[in-house]
C-alpha cells in the first residue's frame, strides 16, 4: 500500500528483477504510480563500455524485465542519451517527483549517480538510492587500522560473520500502478550483432529472472559436491549463475537465502555450501576491491607490474592465436573456444588461459581482460579485474607472479580423459602425440624467460597503489 501520493521513476540499471529489488519495493511502498525506466548510456561506462556478449545477454535481460511489468499492464520506459538528461526530461513531462535506483560500484558510475542524486535533490527531487547488489557494501567493512582488507581470509573472516545480519529478500511486487512515457524499442538499442557469431549462445543461456530463479530453486544440486566437482570442466559442477548476478536478475541475498536454508538442512554437507558461499564471498571481495582501488580496472596494483609486459610484434601474434583457440596447447584453445561459442569460460580454464597469456606469452594483462570483457557473457568489471590480477600476480592477495600454470599438468589433473578439451577441440586426439597443431609456445622455455622476468620485477622499487 502506498502512503504518498506522488509519481517516482524506478531507474533499473543492473538489477533487472521485480523480486528481492529495494528500490521498486520501497517506491511502491511511498509513491502511487511508478515509471520503470531503462537509459542506455554506455558511454557512461567508459573505458568500460559493455562488450557485445554482454549487449548480446542485455537485450534479452530487458526483454524479460519487459514481459514480467507486462503482466502488471505495465510498459518499461527505454530511453538511449544521457542519464541526467533523460531522467530530467521526464521529471520535468510528467511532474515526477522522486527517482530511485540501486547502487553500482563502478567507478565511472559512482561518480555519474553521485553527480545526478546533487543534481536532483538540488531540485528538490526525493532522490534515493539501495543496496541491492551486494551482501556488505565495500564501505561497511575496514580492518582495525581502519584501512581496506588486502587479503581475502582476513576480509572474509569478517564479512561472513556479518552475513548473520542479513534480511531476507524483499517480494515481487503483487500489484505495480505506472504512468506511461514513450520511449524506445528494444530492438533500437541495436544490442545483438549483426553478424550471427551469437548462434551457439541460444544453446547455453535462458536469460532473465524466471530463467536465474530456476537456477536457484536447483542451486542444491550443483552445491552437493562442490568443493570437488566445482574443480572439473567437464562436469557441470558449478551454479552458472555469474551472468545473472551481473546483470541482478537475481540477487546475492536471494543467493544467500538459499544457502542459509540448505545450512538448516540436517541431509546437506554444510561444507560444500560454505564452499559456495566463500566463492560469493570473492565476488563480495572483487567489489571491494574496486570500490577501494578505483584504478584497478586500468592499473596494475602492484606499481612494479605496471610496465612489466612489454608490448612486441610477436605478442600480436601470440595474442591472436590465444583468442582464437589456436595456440596448439589443448587445455587452453578448448577453453578459448568454450568462451567463443558460450561467452562462458569454467572458472579453473579462465586462471590457465590468464596464467598462459600473462606468464608464458607476456603479454599485459589488460589485453587479455578486453578480450574476456567483449566475450564473457558474465564480463563484470570487479570480478574481471581481481581474475586478471589475480592471475597476472599483480593484484590484491594475488598468486605470486612465480606461480605459472603448466596447462599439460592441469589438463592430466582436471581433464584426465580429455573430455573436455574433446568436447572443443574435436580434432584432438589424445592417443596420437604429434597429431595436433604445433604449440606457439615452448611450454618450457616461455615459463624459464618469465621466471626471468620476474627476478628484474622483483629488484624495482615497490610502491604499491595499495599501501
Ligand atoms: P560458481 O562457482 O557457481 O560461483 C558462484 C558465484 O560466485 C559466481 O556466479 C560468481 O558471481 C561468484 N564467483 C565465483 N568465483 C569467483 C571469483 N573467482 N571471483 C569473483 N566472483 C566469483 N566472474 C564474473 O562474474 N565476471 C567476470 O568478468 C569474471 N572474469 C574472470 C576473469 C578471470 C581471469 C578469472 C580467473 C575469473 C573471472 N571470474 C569472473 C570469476 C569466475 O571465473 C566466475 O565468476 C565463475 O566461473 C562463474 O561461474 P559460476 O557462476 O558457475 O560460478
Amino acid at each position: 500500500m502506498s502512503s504518498t501520493s506522488g509519481v517516482a521513476i524506478v531507474w533499473f540499471r543492473q538489477d533487472l528483477r521485480l523480486a528481492d529489488n529495494p528500490a521498486l519495493y520501497q517506491a511502491l511502498q511511498t509513491y502511487d504510480r511508478i515509471i520503470p525506466l531503462y537509459i542506455h548510456a554506455p558511454h557512461e561506462a567508459a573505458p568500460w563500455e559493455p562488450g557485445a556478449a554482454s549487449n548480446w545477454w542485455l537485450h534479452h535481460s530487458l526483454g524479460s524485465l519487459q514481459q514480467s511489468l507486462k503482466s502488471f499492464n505495465v510498459d518499461l520506459v527505454i530511453k538511449s542519451g544521457n542519464s541526467l538528461e533523460v531522467l530530467q526530461e521526464i521529471i520535468q513531462a510528467l511532474d515526477v517527483d522522486a527517482v530511485y535506483w540501486n547502487r553500482l560500484y563502478e567507478p565511472s558510475l559512482i561518480e555519474r549517480d553521485s553527480n545526478i542524486k546533487k543534481q536532483l535533490k538540488s531540485a528538490d527531487i526525493d532522490c534515493r538510492s539501495f543496496n541491492a547488489n551486494v551482501l556488505n557494501e565495500p564501505h561497511t567493512i575496514l580492518n582495525k587500522s581502519g584501512k581496506p582488507f588486502k587479503v581475502f581470509t582476513a576480509y572474509w573472516k569478517t564479512a561472513r560473520n556479518l552475513l548473520s545480519q542479513i534480511s531476507t529478500p524483499l517480494a515481487a511486487p503483487q500489484q505495480i500502478n505506472s504512468l506511461d512515457y514513450a520511449g524506445e524499442s528494444i530492438s533500437s538499442l541495436k544490442l545483438l550483432p549483426t553478424i550471427a557469431w551469437d548462434k551457439g549462445f541460444y544453446d547455453h543461456w535462458d536469460v532473465g529472472e524466471k530463467a536465474a530463479q530456476i537456477k536457484l530453486d536447483t542451486l542444491a544440486e550443483p552445491l552437493a559436491m562442490y568443493t570437488i566437482n566445482r574443480d572439473f570442466p567437464a562436469v557441470s559442477g558449478t551454479s552458472k549463475l555469474s551472468a545473472h548476478l551481473h546483470f541482478g536478475e537475481v540477487s546475492p541475498r536471494q543467493v544467500f537465502a538459499v544457502c542459509s536454508a540448505l545450512l538448516l538442512d540436517p541431509t546437506v554437507d554444510s561444507k560444500q555450501v560454505e564452499k559456495f558461499l566463500s566463492e560469493i564471498g570473492w565476488r563480495e571481495f572483487a567489489y571491494y576491491q574496486l570500490y577501494h582501488f578505483p584504478q584497478s580496472s586500468l592499473h596494475a596494483l602492484d606499481s612494479r607490474y605496471e610496465h612489466a609486459w612489454p608490448a612486441s610484434e610477436q605478442n600480436q601474434m601470440l595474442l591472436e592465436a590465444w583468442q582464437k583457440g589456436q595456440t596448439g596447447i589443448p587445455l587452453v584453445d578448448a577453453g578459448m573456444r568454450e568462451l567463443w561459442h558460450t561467452g562462458w569460460m569454467h572458472n579453473r580454464v579462465r586462471m590457465i588461459t590468464a596464467s598462459i597469456l600473462t606468464k608464458n606469452m607476456g603479454i599485459n594483462w589488460l589485453q587479455g581482460a578486453r578480450w574476456f570483457w567483449d566475450t564473457l557473457v558474465d564480463a563484470d568489471l570487479a570480478a574481471n579485474t581481481m581474475g586478471w590480477q589475480w592471475t597476472a600476480g599483480c593484484g590484491v592477495d594475488a598468486a605470486p607472479y612465480f606461480r605459472i600454470f603448466s596447462p599439460q599438468r592441469q589438463a592430466e589433473r582436471f581433464d584426465a580423459d580429455a573430455k573436455y578439451i574433446r568436447q572443443w577441440v574435436p580434432e584432438f586426439d589424445p592417443s596420437v602425440s604429434d597429431d595436433y597443431i604445433s604449440p606457439v609456445i615452448d611450454l618450457s622455455d616461455s615459463r624459464k624467460a618469465a621466471l626471468n622476468r620476474w627476478d628484474t620485477i622483483k629488484q624495482a622499487e615497490k610502491v604499491s597503489c595499495i599501501d
